[in-house]
């Protein structure tokens, strides 16, 4: 784990995020890439100033234009099942709902490049800024509809969308490379974590545990 010094102190200390991190394993995080991930990206620089105090509790937070920072729990769970079902060469990640981009700065850390899709200009504006003021350069960010994916660099190893889709997005699927991983959380009100492998032809699919996510809003539903 990395023994480099951090900015903050008191409650957006070194400490702290090792708490968060602790806690994390024993909530069932194993990986350690992953717990390494959360324990370098500073949680504290994505949440509004004013939450920045509780950005390593294991909640989500309110961001700008009324949507979240997903709870560290949910990004760790989403990022290990992506980092144990892919190979450790050049992975290519899509992410659908880029928000406050912690989960993207995650992404980055562990994989070769990530592509992320935000449909709110304001808020990738700011995210825009925070990502390339943290150093991270192996990424690219679109202001879209994330539902219809990114083509021109498609295939994706791995797709993560982290808003809740009443169900995946055909583009998606197309989209995902043969062995390629899909995690979602699919369903509207009652909401489940669905990981999909596409291999060939076939799309195989596996439950995992409830979530709660704001909706993926857009293509699906017109
Ligand atoms: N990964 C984010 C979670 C943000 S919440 C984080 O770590 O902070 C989900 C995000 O998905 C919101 O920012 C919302 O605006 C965005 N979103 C919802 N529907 C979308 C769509 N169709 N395309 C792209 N982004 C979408």
């Amino acid at each position: 784990m990395s023994s480099r010094p951090h900015q903050g102190i008191g409650m957006t200390s070194q400490r702290t995020k090792e708490r968060m991190v602790q806690r994390l394993g024993d909530q069932g995080i194993a990986n350690l890439r992953v717990m390494e991930a959360m324990l370098h990206v500073p949680r504290h620089l994505f949440v509004d100033e004013a939450f920045a105090q509780r950005a390593y509790e294991d909640a989500a937070l309110p961001i700008a234009f009324n949507q979240t920072i997903s709870q560290p729990l949910i990004v760790a769970r989403m990022t290990e099942i992506l980092v144990n079902a892919l190979p450790d060469q050049s992975p290519r990640i899509l992410e659908i709902g880029t928000g406050c981009g912690y989960q993207t700065a995650i992404l980055a850390r562990l994989f070769d490049h990530v592509y992320s899709i935000e449909r709110i200009a304001g808020l990738l504006e700011k995210t825009r800024v925070r990502l390339s003021g943290l150093g991270i350069a192996n990424l690219s960010l679109k202001c879209a509809d994330g539902s219809f994916g990114w083509s021109q660099h498609s295939p994706f190893d791995g797709i993560l969308i982290t808003a809740a889709a009443p169900e995946v997005p055909p583009a998606l699927v197309k989209q995902l490379s043969d062995g390629g991983v899909l995690v979602v959380p699919e369903g509207t009100n009652q909401q489940v974590l669905r990981v999909y492998r596409k291999n060939g032809n076939s799309l195989e699919v596996q439950n995992l545990e409830p979530v709660r996510f704001v909706p993926l809003l857009g293509g699906v539903e017109r």
